[in-house]
């Protein structure tokens, strides 16, 4: 046999081997870490996006000058206040996706804490230089964010750190409960305040009912507030992750990744020619 064939035979025994080790049945409730890694390889693009590209830049500069430009139209009050969400809002946690792709981790309670406690997290661009305009303008910032509470401490340091104004615990307010936002908002409003602005990166950060809703009326609820946009709620822009991705289907939480992998593409609409 000669040295061509010999590899060629070579690299089809390795290629059987991928083949076939790609196609053994796991049970949907232990992925195999080779499962995990081609899973969350779809995050690719979106972290690839965030991290790298300027367009990701401008589009966060474009917000954060809308919400400039609204906070300048308005006659000067007192007791003004903005409501920004943190995750992809404010900090920038793709290297946590990142670190789930190289590794073949899931998404995971303890992992995301770990990441929350580690304080790693950069800033949104526009993110500090927006919050500071706000404080200068003699508005009350209020940082409102599904992380969990217990990382109250980490995420406040992570906030200072960075040079995010009146990040404190007057200022933060983690989850508690309940993912729905509007009892925090209550508590703020309570104190004396109206929310002139909210800046986020999904829609159930501008109104907690969208948290259950299906894709469409999430769209239709987004197409009824256009005028809103850009104005007293600025969006930020996410390619990542989000609850668009559970609303494909419901319980899709529940389902196992090929489950999940076959719905993320029965729900593109691909040319048909
Ligand atoms: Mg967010």
């Amino acid at each position: 046999m000669n040295t061509k064939r010999m590899k060629s035979l070579f690299f089809s025994g390795i290629l059987t081997l991928v083949v076939f080790s790609g196609c053994v049945s796991v049970s949907p409730n232990t992925p195999s870490n080779n499962d995990l890694l081609n899973y969350n390889h779809d995050l690719l693009m979106g972290i690839l996006w965030q991290q790298n590209s300027g367009e990701y830049a401008a589009l966060c500069y474009q917000a954060f000058n809308a919400g400039k430009a609204y906070i300048a139209s308005l006659p000067p009050r007192e007791n003004r206040a903005v409501v920004f969400d943190i995750d992809e809002t404010v900090l920038d946690n793709s290297k946590y996706a990142a670190w789930m792709v190289v590794t073949g981790n899931p998404w995971g309670n303890d992992t995301w804490e770990g990441w929350c406690n580690a304080r790693e997290a950069d800033a949104v661009p526009g993110a500090i230089d927006f919050a500071l305009y706000l404080t200068e303008q003699g508005i009350e910032i209020f940082y409102v964010s599904n992380r969990p509470d217990s990382t109250t401490e980490s995420t406040i340091v992570n906030l200072q750190d960075l040079g995010f104004p009146l990040a404190d615990r007057d200022h933060v307010f983690l989850q508690e409960n309940s993912s729905d936002k509007n009892p925090r908002l209550e508590r703020i409003r309570a104190l004396g305040y109206d929310i002139v602005l909210f800046a986020g990166d999904s829609l159930e950060d501008f109104d907690s009912a969208t948290r259950r809703w299906t894709n469409r009326e999430r769209r239709d609820w987004a197409d009824a507030g256009i005028d809103g946009f850009g104005a007293y709620r600025i969006v930020l822009p996410n390619a990542v992750y989000g609850t668009f991705e559970s609303a494909l289907v419901g319980g899709y939480y529940g389902l196992s990744l090929e489950e999940k992998a076959r719905t993320r593409l029965e729900n593109i609409s691909p040319w048909k020619p």
